[in-house]
């Protein structure tokens, strides 16, 4: 399906595909990817996407600004429908009847970074580039790396030294020119910006290329078709999916948030559901642009010393941040803050109450959720969905200050018993 062209968020005007790359002309504000509803509608209805075989975000094409770039039986074809399940023990502690957990850190690269790096490398293919790039803090040059080697599309990959080590042996793996930069996200962003206009590349960037957010949307239409597969259609109409009352997500540059505000008001525009969900974004305290900017009521972002364990949402000034505004503010929505030791006891929860291993930028949105539940701000009947951003694998380091350091016997019983008395077990 071919878009109309974009919009830009901040001044409104619209440019057609072919007159803009990455951001407004005039002011550099984000630009929104515009879709032909009424040419979707007369093509597909929600059945027809339920009828497919295609079990990742490629059975929302017709949806899709880009066209189908093959690679079948790839990994660029088994990003997204990950699973949307119903945790009962987390249910039952939040004193939530409705709970769901959406775990993203089942991608083929292992975060939800793969919906928007599938379609970049989509439209890479159709535009003819021939190298992509992006600024990373690990996840979105992991998924670029893994996407582009699954096209056979050459990739580089700009990140700071302090990413984690797994994801840097994931950009090394899958091929990539991986070049780590002495200093921040930030400066490898702005150093991305310059180096694609410098040598052609085509530019991933978070917050910048429009076409993330035709990925990550994606979310949004599993969330409502799934929700529908689990409980039925709504009462009104037999073909329509439902919409859960609030999804948490957390938010560093503000572009997953973006993602799943145009996914909601997309199928809304369609007539797919009758209303959004309060998109609850969660920032960690230490780095929390948004969310200060939203609680003071402000119409700017100002940049903060980004300083946390969730390096995945580690970000001095978020990109997308006036977009995040946008999703929150439009959806009746909320931002809430979180410490690193919330998150940390989050990864803990998470693990062993629901089975899902996330890394500390994955279970934030969950930490989030406790602490709104502790504060009566979810009401105990309200279909909830949390989005787990990442899998644990990617930061064992914080996993095991999670989750402690692991004993060591000698290998007799006579030691195994006196350890096993010591925790209590016998
Ligand atoms: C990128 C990322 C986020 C935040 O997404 P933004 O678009 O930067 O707000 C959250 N969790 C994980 C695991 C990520 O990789
Ligand atoms: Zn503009």
């Amino acid at each position: 399906m071919k878009a109309l062209g974009y919009r830009c968020s901040v001044c409104g005007d619209e440019y057609d595909l072919d007159q803009a790359t990455y951001t407004c002309p005039t002011d550099g504000g984000n630009l929104d990817v515009v879709l032909d509803y009424s040419a979707i509608s007369a093509k597909v209805a929600p059945h027809n996407i339920t009828a497919s075989n295609d079990f990742s975000i490629w059975r929302y094409a017709p949806l899709l600004p880009v066209e189908d770039p093959g690679f079948v039986g790839t990994p660029l074809r088994s990003v997204g429908w990950t699973p949307m399940f119903s945790p009962g023990r987390l249910s039952q502690r939040l004193g939530l009847e409705n709970l769901w957990l959406k775990d993203d850190g089942r991608n083929p690269t292992a975060s939800f970074k793969d919906r928007a790096s599938a379609v970049v490398v989509a439209r890479a293919k159709e535009i003819g580039a021939e190298t992509v790039a992006t600024a990373s803090t690990g996840n979105a040059g992991a998924a670029l790396a893994g996407m582009a080697a699954a096209a056979g599309q050459p990739a580089v990959i700009l990140a700071p030294k302090s990413a984690p080590p797994a994801k840097v042996a994931q950009l090394l793996i899958f091929g990539a020119l991986v070049i780590l930069v002495d200093g921040t996200y930030d400066q490898a962003f702005d150093l991305t910006l310059e180096a694609s206009e410098a040598f052609g590349w085509y530019c991933r960037n978070t917050g910048y290329n429009p076409f993330t957010v035709e990925g990550k949307k994606t979310a949004a239409y599993e969330i409502c078709e799934q929700l529908t597969l689990s409980l039925g259609h709504p009462n009104r109409k037999a073909d329509q999916w439902r919409s859960p009352d609030s999804v948490f997500v957390s938010v560093g540059d503000g572009n997953i948030i973006t993602g799943l505000h145009k996914g909601f008001s997309d199928l809304a525009a369609l007539g797919w559901i009758d209303r959004l969900p309060r998109l609850i974004g969660v920032q960690s305290e230490g780095s929390a642009a948004v969310y200060n900017a939203f609680r003071a009521g402000e119409k700017t972002i100002r940049p903060v010393r980004a300083d946390t364990i969730a390096d995945s949402i580690s970000v001095d000034l978020p990109r997308d941040g006036l977009r995040a505004l946008r999703a929150v503010r439009d959806t009746g929505g909320e931002y809430l803050a979180v410490t690193d030791d919330e998150i940390l006891a989050a990864i803990v929860t998470l693990g062993r109450e629901a089975a899902v291993f996330a890394e500390p930028a994955g279970a934030a949105a969950y930490a989030g959720l406790a602490k709104a539940a502790a504060a009566d701000l979810v009401r105990p009947e309200e279909q909830v969905v949390v989005l787990v951003t990442g899998s644990g694998l990617k930061d064992v380091r914080a996993a095991m200050q999670a989750a402690g350091q692991a004993v060591v016997i000698e290998p007799t019983l006579e030691a195994l018993h006196r350890e096993l008395k010591r925790v209590g077990k016998v």
